[in-house]
């Protein structure tokens, strides 16, 4: 008996099922206390190295994923935004979106939660075991330049590929010279052909897109792919902050300072 329970611990030892052989011990004891059937014992020692291994892999995922900040969608006041459809937010929480490899495409001013939405979104998604990827497009920018120096760019982009979701914040900010267009344009098609989903924020209308690319045609394809299977939400409300700070009477003149 002994015998195989050595041997036992070396086939888990050896298949690096390192927490199922941790909890091998108790596991068995109330099996023999509780008059477990085997299929229930083997079924509770491998559902523990599962959840482990997913639980590990969650910790991963969201170390790798660069979000700015830990925000729920969950903490997001609908009623003080009600520019904000509640009832999309929740489809889009569905992560059908993900699944379909369809986009995300939140426009608005500063300050009205784009980037709060995205990463509720990316922290579902990371909760149900995706991997994310987070970046603003100004920090995509110095990556590309870093990569063309050393000629990494192919290395860059399939770094970009590899997330099942992808949140590209702060589209507008800056023009973009020629080279950083045409990795956003790349970047952006290869994933299109993929059916692999972005989420994409921008403080700019579509419209405004253009004066973005130093090429007009460029923005055309690029915003082409985003919206072919895009959902795009305009946010027209006013700054979150902002709005506290004149409920609070701290700011005078909110039509003089909410540009
Ligand atoms: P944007 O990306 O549109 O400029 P942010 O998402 O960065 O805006 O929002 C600015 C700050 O205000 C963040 O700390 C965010 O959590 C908070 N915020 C914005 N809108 C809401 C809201 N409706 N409910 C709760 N917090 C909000
Ligand atoms: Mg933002």
């Amino acid at each position: 008996m002994r015998l195989v329970y050595e041997r036992l611990c070396q086939h888990l030892e050896s298949l690096k099922l390192e927490t199922a052989l941790t909890h091998l011990d108790p596991v068995l004891e109330v099996a023999t206390r509780e008059q477990q059937a085997p299929v229930e014992v083997l079924e509770r020692l491998l559902q523990i190295e599962v959840q482990t291994r997913f639980e590990r892999r969650l910790k991963t995922n969201f170390m790798l994923s660069g979000l700015p900040m830990k925000k729920r969608l969950e903490e997001f006041d609908f009623e003080a935004q009600i520019q904000v459809p509640k009832a999309t937010i929740q489809e889009f929480a569905t992560l059908r979106f993900l699944n379909q490899g369809e986009n995300v495409i939140l426009i608005g001013p500063c300050g009205v939660g784009k980037t709060h939405l995205s990463v509720g979104l990316a922290m579902r998604a990371l909760d149900e075991g995706f991997r994310v990827i987070f970046t603003t497009l100004h920090q995509l920018v110095a990556k590309v330049e870093q990569a063309q120096l050393s000629h990494k760019l192919d290395r860059l982009l399939s770094n970009y590929l590899r997330a099942d979701l992808m949140i590209l914040d702060e589209v507008g900010f800056l023009p973009l010279k020629s080279a950083e267009a045409n990795f956003v344009f790349e970047l952006v098609n290869a994933r299109y052909q993929r059916h692999k989903s972005m989420i994409v924020t921008s403080n700019k209308t579509f419209s405004q897109w253009e004066e973005l690319f130093p090429d007009k045609m460029l923005a055309v394809a690029l915003l082409d792919r985003l919206l072919h299977h895009g959902h795009a939400l305009h946010i027209r409300g006013e700054s979150y902050r902002l709005k506290h700070r004149r409920e609070a009477g701290l700011v005078p003149n909110p039509t003089a300072l909410d540009t």
